[in-house]
């Protein structure tokens, strides 16, 4: 049987990608991508050649029996995101998840990956963090996720567009408070690339005064609750939140 790679792209940059990358991209029989067309921009400018396969999360639970079947008949393939690390807030986990069912190899081409990007410069406690990938779009089940996570100790990261992260820091200083550190990690390793860190007060603010800042992708770093006080207060919170939502 063949193997399935799995390999990480650029979030930005193209120079982020790894020449084992290139190499896989190179050899395998196709290329299992969620957008063919961004993804053969990619391929044109390193003048890589090979067939494209759309896997994307409408036909990710379809198509995996018949990638399966390629690669039991021994083809290899790798399957790569629009940007960063596969099946991190991106389609796959259903395709690998039937490849390995299948007793297939599947290995890793390491790289790029949008939140260890951030959390490596935040400087914010990183031997412990939650990744929550993208926060709810419906205000109520956002204002609900934050609520729940108000106590957590370790580091949290969302993901965050362009469309949402206005709403995302006012929700997220209801839910932590203003005073809560944090960092804000907007197009990394693109041109406009920008680390803000300060109080979620100030991080709001700093977004609101410049709709520079309100563009391109956003990594949103919160420093955990601390162990005592941070804690009660953010379980106070979370408990007069719940309250209100119960008295409307
Ligand atoms: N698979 C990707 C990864 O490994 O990071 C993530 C894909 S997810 C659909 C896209 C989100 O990742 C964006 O909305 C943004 O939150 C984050 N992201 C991607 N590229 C980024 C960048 N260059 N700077 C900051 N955040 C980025």
């Amino acid at each position: 049987a063949g193997t399935l790679h799995v390999v990480a792209t650029p979030i930005g940059n193209l120079g982020d990608l790894s020449p084992r990358a290139l190499e896989v991209l190179r050899a395998v029989d196709a290329i299992c991508a969620e957008d063919t067309r961004h993804t053969r921009r990619l391929l044109a400018h390193f003048g890589i050649e090979r067939p494209l396969l759309a896997v994307h999360e409408h036909n990710e639970g379809d198509i995996a029996s018949k990638l399966v079947a390629r690669l039991l008949a021994g083809e290899s393939l790798a399957l790569v995101s629009d940007a960063g690390t596969p099946l991190v807030s991106d389609p796959g986990f259903r395709f690998v998840r039937a490849a390995r069912e299948a007793g297939i190899k599947v290995s890793p081409v390491p790289g790029p990956c949008a939140f260890v990007a951030a959390l490596s410069v935040a400087g914010l406690a990183s031997d412990r963090f939650v990744f929550e990938g993208f926060l709810p779009a419906k205000a109520s089940a956002r204002r609900e996720r934050l609520a729940s996570l108000a106590g957590e100790s370790r580091t949290l990261v969302f993901y965050e567009s362009s469309h949402r992260i206005e709403e995302a820091l006012a929700d997220c200083v209801a839910a932590f408070g203003s005073e809560r550190p944090g960092v804000l990690a907007r197009e990394l390793t693109k041109l406009f690339e920008t680390v803000l860190d300060g109080t979620l007060g100030e991080i709001r603010s700093a977004v609101e005064a410049d709709e520079n800042q309100r563009k391109g992708e956003f990594v949103l770093l919160v420093q955990g609750a601390g162990e005592d006080e941070d804690a009660k207060v953010a379980e106070g919170r979370r408990l007069y939140a719940r309250l209100c939502e119960y008295l409307k």
